[in-house]
């Protein structure tokens, strides 16, 4: 079971509040998707959520674990944010099996499984190639597999579209829930755009001034006037 639970988290940078005390549950497997305008603490939590920050207040468990002091490395969680590059230099293949390589995994057995994950993500046989050599969307897909390759609990994504253009956001999308579906990971989305939210979340997270606006179904938020 990995549902997040966040139990009076906040956070404030120099006296600024930008998480104020919040209450979140995040069912084990479902996908949420995170939206609010810029300053509204959405990367703040996320960070919080993935251990790259700490609250000032507060818990976040992951499943029945209390992970608040836990360092990013001990929660079992994936990323993929908008920033998060990939190593230039080094071949796809050893990109998604970096993860692996890292926890002391031998290199056969790492770059086994990262070709396997290469597979799901659509880009079977590109191991040896260098980012350089791929297109955005293709680039995003092979840090997708790098954040899934360790088999985390938790994936958390700081709008890994937004930087695609349209068309190619469409089928990342598409993908996005074919991943979601097979893996069965529950995942957290910040996204700019509100129709990709509505299109693959489950549970539609409206944050505002670091506070919880709406926190709700698609279906529920699209009825209301
Ligand atoms: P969002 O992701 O929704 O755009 P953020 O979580 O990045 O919002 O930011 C929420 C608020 O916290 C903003 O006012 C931002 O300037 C502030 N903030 C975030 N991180 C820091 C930081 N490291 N130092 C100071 N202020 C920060
Ligand atoms: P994004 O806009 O991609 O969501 P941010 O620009 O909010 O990301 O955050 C990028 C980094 O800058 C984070 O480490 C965040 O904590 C930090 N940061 C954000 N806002 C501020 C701020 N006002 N002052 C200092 N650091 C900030």
């Amino acid at each position: 079971m990995a549902t997040v639970t966040i139990s009076g988290v906040s956070k404030s940078f120099n006296g600024t509040a930008a998480l104020h005390p919040l209450d979140l549950t995040v069912e084990d497997g479902s996908f949420c998707c995170m939206l609010g305008s810029s300053g509204s603490g959405k990367s703040t939590l996320l960070r919080i959520i993935a251990g790259l920050s700490d609250p000032d207040t507060g818990t976040v468990r992951i499943g029945e674990r209390d992970v608040t002091r836990a360092p990013s490395e001990k929660r079992r969680i994936g990323f993929v944010f908008q920033n998060y590059a990939l190593f230039p230099h080094l071949s796809v293949g050893t990109n998604v099996a970096f993860g692996l390589r890292a926890r002391g995994i031998g290199k056969k057995e790492a770059h086994t499984r990262a070709d396997r994950m290469l597979e799901l993500v659509g880009l079977a046989g590109f191991g040896k190639r260098t980012p350089k050599q791929l297109s955005g969307g293709q680039q995003q897909r092979v840090a997708l597999a790098r954040a899934l390759v360790t088999e985390p609990d938790v994936l958390l994504l700081d709008e890994p579209l937004s930087a695609l253009d349209r068309k190619i956001r469409g089928e990342m999308q598409a993908e996005l829930k074919r991943i979601h579906q097979e893996t069965g990971l529950t995942t957290i989305m910040v996204t700019h755009d509100q129709e990709e939210a509505m299109n693959l979340g489950d549970s539609v997270l409206m944050l505002s001034h670091g506070r919880v606006q709406q926190f709700d179904t698609p279906e529920t938020l699209y009825r209301e006037p």
